[in-house]
């Protein structure tokens, strides 16, 4: 084969896992259409993120946090407001507006707190569970069990947005153009009273921002820096970052992870990985990567059976 006719299904292939992502700078649609129903829900075989995609309300259960933010689900989920005073919920045609009540808590909380000190008229949110949790059909390993949220690094803009603003409005890339630190023509002094806002609040356990925003957030921290090992450099985040809180008290079924070290992250060394050409320009992969079976109901915990048989929560 000629190496023009190994690249195209490797383009095709590259294409094809970059439709399956749904990230904060993908648009949405006001017109989203319900999925249709599956021929045989019950088969085994089939992805979890099918079965959870199509719930659209809560399960009529107490609160409950079942397993890991990669691998898990959640009763009793409660929806961030579209509309708050100080926040507004983004792509609402994918109905991932929904956390545990302390997620919910925590973001209008932050948002209060990003317009008092940063100034800003508010935060944007992005996505953060579905009703019930779970895997979904398009982006994201974690955010299934209620407890991570995406955050927009665009400031909310003085006015509410319409509906299909809030499906097409794109949000700001922050990364440099050489992925080597931040844009200085977006970044501002408010990412980082917001970042660090997020990051001080007890119950996060992690945040997750691209490596460039780590190093001007190094950078930048005066005072108390004690925070900074809470937030980890990761791929992408250069249009959002993650907020991450640890397992409420109580739930005994949900499995934390450990707490990060606590070292601020700041050496050279801590960020060399993340600047690497390999990691910052990194080279397609000589084979198109198989696509991987989609993790089946059997996979998640056995309360997650129960969670998606309940009954819709009264809204
Ligand atoms: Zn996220």
């Amino acid at each position: 084969m000629t190496p023009r006719l190994i690249l195209i299904p490797l383009l095709i292939a590259i294409a094809a896992a970059n439709a399956s992502a749904a990230w904060a700078q993908d648009k949405g649609t006001v017109d989203a259409k319900p999925l249709p129903p599956l021929a045989n829900p019950n088969d085994p075989k089939i992805g979890a993120k099918e079965l959870f995609g199509r719930k659209v309300l809560p399960a009529a259960m107490p609160t409950r946090v079942i397993g890991f933010y990669a691998k898990g689900c959640i009763a009793g989920a409660e929806p961030l407001p579209l509309t708050g005073d100080t926040w507004q919920v983004m792509r609402l045609s994918r109905n991932r507006n929904w956390a545990h009540p302390d997620m919910v808590k925590l973001l209008e909380r932050l948002s209060a707190k990003v317009h008092k000190e940063a100034s800003w008229p508010g935060i944007l949110v992005g996505d953060m569970s579905q009703p019930r949790g779970g895997p979904m059909i398009t982006g994201h390993a974690s955010h299934q069990v209620g407890l991570d949220a995406d955050v927009w690094l665009t400031p909310m803009p003085d006015r509410r947005l319409s509906r299909e603003e809030r499906e097409e409005m794109s949000a700001v890339m922050m990364v440099r153009a050489d992925r080597l630190d931040v844009d200085p023509t977006v970044w501002t002094p408010g990412h980082l009273i917001m970042i660090r806002a997020a990051a001080q609040e007890p119950t996060v356990q992690r945040i997750f921002v691209n490596a460039a925003i780590k190093k001007a957030l190094c950078r930048e921290a005066k005072g108390d820096r004690s925070w900074l090992s809470k937030v980890r450099p990761m791929y992408g985040h250069d249009y959002h970052f993650h907020i991450r809180i640890k397992c409420p008290p109580g739930s005994s079924e949900c499995e934390g992870q450990p707490e990060p070290a606590a070292s601020e992250g700041c050496s050279a060394g801590d960020l060399a990985f993340w600047f690497k050409d390999a990691i910052i320009h990194p080279k397609p992969p000589r084979e198109p990567p198989k696509p991987r079976p989609p993790m089946t109901l059997a996979q998640l915990p056995a309360a997650c059976r129960q969670v998606l048989a309940a009954p819709d929560a009264k809204q």
